[in-house]
């Protein structure tokens, strides 16, 4: 892939920068702020579109096998992700059955199949009038697609349960290890980055240099396409995708403020209330996040109730201290200070998803203990608080709007960083 002559923003100091042509395998950085541009590939189109394919042929393995089938006192339970949310739907804990299978099941298999028809259609030379509709799809689908983190959900709930029954692994255990591989690949594949294939081919304009003379200069956060604003409060459509285009991001700290308020008024239910209920001949027992870190300690596993520790208590915390940190001060003194910033930023989006660990283990110990009239583990409350608690921290992080800590840097002129 060569690079096109046009102009990017970066999404995390707002500068401007031409895209120069690198070589596969490389990545432009930011030179203000140190955030990746863009990457080039070593892997033509093709290969990728064969990954995909691989892809969604695993993610199909792993729905119609079962994980484990578990054996204890001569009955046989097979759980599979389907039948873990059937089962918690029907338990009649709807909201955590819906959170899971968006973000264990719809959000994956959207990002697969968009991403999939996107790099064909760009192949085939002619981009469809829905093309930016997919885009958009696509950008928000991948930050709730949580794959890795139900593969890791499923390790720390089989740890939970070998004392138990007799457990033996099933096919779809190793395609949700290789799916996990592979969603971390394709985690690179975005929206922005085939908006970068499309312009390459020759498929969409690039951003041209007579934007330089607009008075604000918007960046598109769906496909990178810059766009001339007459104020800082003007909203305009983006001519390439149709995504609404502002300077910053409208009432982003307002927001952001109040998904971090909401955020933490669910904190304090998610961990004083108990996640999950067990139910076994002769025990009746509830337990709470910081419950079940002790168990796993207990039950000799303490590598793995140091991971849930670090997922389910320290994260969340480090998310929302990082969050009101951000928050609390418009921008920090020098750049040096500011870079270091965008790096808490960074963590915050990178660490987001991995606290629902403790939500994907509820519900897939509910479908694994579920021996009729021997034992049976049920959701409780407080694992869907711990939910809330995820989904609210993330949407702060997205309102944040990160541009805004570097802006004091910038006059009304514009400059473009080589
Ligand atoms: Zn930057
Ligand atoms: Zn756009």
């Amino acid at each position: 892939m060569s690079a096109g002559p046009g102009l990017v923003a970066c999404p995390h100091c707002g500068s401007l920068h031409r895209r120069i042509p690198l070589e596969p395998g490389g990545a432009a950085v930011c030179s203000l702020c140190g955030y990746v541009l863009y990457r080039v590939s070593r892997l033509p189109l093709s290969a990728w579109i064969g990954l995909v394919l691989g892809a969604l042929l695993v993610f199909g393995i792993a729905n119609a096998f079962p994980i484990v089938s578990l054996s204890f006192k001569g009955l046989t339970v097979e759980a599979s992700l389907p039948g873990a949310l059937l089962l918690t739907w029907r338990n009649g804990d709807y909201g955590l059955a819906v959170l899971t299978g968006l973000f264990g099941f719809w959000f994956p298999l959207t990002q697969l199949l968009v991403t999939l028809w996107a790099l064909l259609v760009i192949r085939s030379g002619r981009l469809p009038h829905d093309f930016h509709f997919g885009m958009r799809l696509l950008s928000l689908s991948i930050p709730w697609s949580m794959l890795p983190v139900v593969m890791l959900a499923i390790i720390v709930a089989l740890v939970k349960f070998a004392g138990f029954a007799t457990v033996h692994v099933q096919p779809a255990i190793w395609a949700f290890a290789i799916l996990t591989v592979l969603f971390t690949i394709l985690a690179r594949m975005t929206p922005y980055r085939l908006w970068f294939y499309a312009e390459d081919a020759g498929l969409v304009v690039a951003t041209r240099d007579d934007i330089l003379n607009a008075r604000f200069i918007g960046a598109c956060e769906c496909c990178g396409h810059l766009v001339s604003l007459q104020s800082a409060g003007q909203a305009v459509r983006c001519p390439r995708c149709r995504s609404v285009v502002h300077y910053r991001h409208e009432q982003g700290r307002v927001r952001a403020w109040a998904f971090l308020f909401t955020a933490v008024i669910a904190y304090l239910p998610a961990n004083l209330l108990p996640i999950m209920r067990i139910r076994a001949v002769g025990t009746d027992e509830s337990h709470t996040i910081l419950g079940g870190v002790i168990e796993l300690w207990q039950l000799g596993s303490w590598d793995l109730a140091l991971v849930v520790f670090v997922a389910s208590v320290a994260v969340p915390i480090t998310k929302l201290l990082a969050l009101f940190l951000l928050l609390v001060k418009k921008h920090w003194v020098n750049a040096a200070m500011q870079r270091q910033r965008t790096r808490l930023y960074e963590l915050v989006e990178f660490i987001g998803q991995w606290s629902m660990l403790d939500v994907f283990v509820v519900v897939l110990l509910g479908a694994m203990a579920n021996f009729s009239g021997l034992s049976q583990i049920s959701a409780q409350p407080g694992a869907f608080a711990f939910g809330v608690v995820v989904v609210f921290t993330m949407f702060a992080a997205m309102s944040f709007d990160p541009r805004r800590g570097w802006d004091q840097r910038f006059t009304s002129s514009t400059r473009v960083i080589a």
